[in-house]
């Protein structure tokens, strides 16, 4: 079979059950320095074309790079998020290629030495599962400038009339971040690098070392996958699926080639060893060229850069400015709670987290704080189809309202009364409390009364609950709860109705 056949595809979950699939990402971010990575061109989106250039980043003779220092701490930040080792020392390498958007016919890049290796990323699946993606390095390097073929159909070079090269992107740093072989995710697969490259884009966020917008380019995922027979078998021979640029279609190509490939294999044919570009209209991938090995680029060490040698000192000082991470936050508050899997995971998709957060710091318990906003106001906003955190009350007035109800002011039917006011714009629970006059009655008086009408009017249940029969006894305090408007502790009725009656 050729390559270049389309073949019919095996049924996703048919192939999954025959071949248990390994994929490997690369990821290239685009950092949000102010200038190029080896020279002082500005770096700003959308500029005229070749109007952010330097003689550095146009490779013209003579010109001479210098390392962006805020690039390189960008790049031992995304180190470190990764949990890498830092390099003491590494060298930058030249990658020759020709190709127009290289001006110079070699990508500053970084081969045997990267600043960052030997990391990992725990990744947070839709069930909750945490799957560990190991990485194998984070690399410098600087991207290329941007070709546009004009007059063809596709926008391909194929059919086009003449191409036109822009260089202003030619030379913004890069870090590209490449995973070991991820084995073990099995069908999950296509959600787990889905998975992985979100929570990387999150962690650029974070990190604020990069606008991180995919639809920009800013992040950019090329997704390798093989099929091999069993967990046992040696790996099989992999496809490279370059430059796919949404989190819909890196699940969707990997799904892609594993249908492709099993359908291959099935047919006793071999899968080549080959780029593949996706597209996203027909949600296909279709082949590329041949993939070089590394040894094709000649790599060797970059003449015109001194080494790299970030001290320990300074490694240790951008230690201490990361941010917590995405899932070191969520794991921590959910020890800190003492929420089980499943109720962290509704707390997290509920959008949740930051408002029970706010709760349990203006002194409500966790379980109080996920009781409101996981019940009844999980309801209201389902109910008046508003986002949960744009319900008209606030963290502080939900401990406030919790409060109250642990004091005994109110009981939890009158709170979720005084939660009505507060949401109809009726001020603080406090206020509401006193406007409403919704504090339980516990004036001892006041229930007795009440209980003696009760008693009076139900002259057999009294009877009943004498002679030992406490069975009815709920009628008489229901009757109670009833007169003085839910506003008794039922507890304390129930106490004066026995004393009553014995
Ligand atoms: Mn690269």
């Amino acid at each position: 079979m050729s390559a270049h056949a389309t073949v019919d595809l095996v049924d996703y979950d048919e192939a999954v059950r025959r071949y248990d699939p390994v994929i490997g990402i690369e990821v290239h971010v685009e950092l949000g320095t102010k200038t190029k990575m080896f020279c002082a061109a500005e770096v700003e989106f959308g500029g005229e074309p070749n109007t952010q250039v330097t003689p550095v980043s146009l490779g013209l003779p003579g010109a001479l790079p210098v390392v962006n220092g805020k690039a390189v701490e960008y790049a031992i930040k995304i180190g470190l998020a990764l949990n890498c080792q830092i390099a003491e020392s590494c060298r930058f390498a030249r990658k020759n290629y020709f190709y127009p958007d290289v001006p110079k016919n070699f990508q500053t890049s970084q081969y045997d030495e990267p600043i960052a290796f030997d990391g990992y990323l725990d990744v947070e699946l839709e069930d909750g599962t945490i799957f560990r993606v190991d990485i194998e390095r984070a690399h410098m390097e600087e991207d290329a400038g941007k070709n546009t073929h004009v007059g063809g159909a596709t926008g391909r070079i194929h059919g086009a009339e003449y191409s036109l090269v822009d260089y202003n992107r030619a030379g913004i740093p890069l870090v590209e971040i490449v995973t070991r072989p991820i084995t073990g995710a099995g069908e999950r697969a296509p959600e787990v690098a889905r998975a992985y490259v979100q929570t990387l884009r999150d962690i650029f966020r974070a990190l604020d070392v990069s606008e991180a917008r995919m639809e920009r380019g800013n992040v950019r995922a090329d997704v390798n996958l093989s099929l091999r027979a069993t967990p046992e078998s040696p790996l099989g021979t992999r496809t490279e699926t370059k430059n796919v640029n949404s989190f819909r279609s890196i699940e969707r190509a990997v799904r892609y080639e594993v249908s492709r490939q099993a359908a291959v294999l099935d047919e006793g044919g071999t899968v080549i060893q080959e780029t593949r570009h996706w597209h996203e209209d027909t949600s296909v991938t279709t082949a590329g060229r041949v993939k070089s090995d590394a040894e094709d680029y000649r790599y060797f060490p970059e003449p015109d850069l001194v080494p790299v040698a970030p001290s320990r000192d300074w490694v240790e000082q951008i230690r201490a400015t990361l941010p917590e991470l995405p899932v070191a936050r969520r794991n921590r508050l959910q020890g800190e709670w003492g929420y089980a899997d499943a109720e962290m995971r509704d707390v997290v998709n509920a959008g949740a987290l930051d408002l029970i957060e706010a709760t349990v710091a203006a002194g409500a318990s966790p379980a109080a704080a996920r009781k409101w906003w996981m019940g009844e106001l999980a309801r209201y906003a389902k109910t008046s189809d508003t986002e949960i955190a744009e319900i008209a009350v606030t963290p502080a007035q939900i401990a406030q309202l919790q409060a109250l109800v642990d004091s005994g002011r109110i009981n939890d039917k009158l709170a979720r009364q005084v939660l009505e006011g507060v949401l109809a714009g009726e001020g603080d629970p406090e206020a509401v409390v006193v406007a409403r006059g919704l504090e339980v009655v516990s004036d001892d008086g006041a229930l007795l009364e009440a209980i003696d009408a009760a008693l009076a009017a139900q002259p057999d249940i009294v009877e009943k609950v004498r002679s030992g029969n406490m069975g009815p006894i709920g009628a008489i305090i229901g009757a109670v709860m009833k007169a003085t408007k839910g506003q008794a502790d039922a507890g304390r009725v129930r106490e004066l109705v026995i004393e009553r009656i014995g």
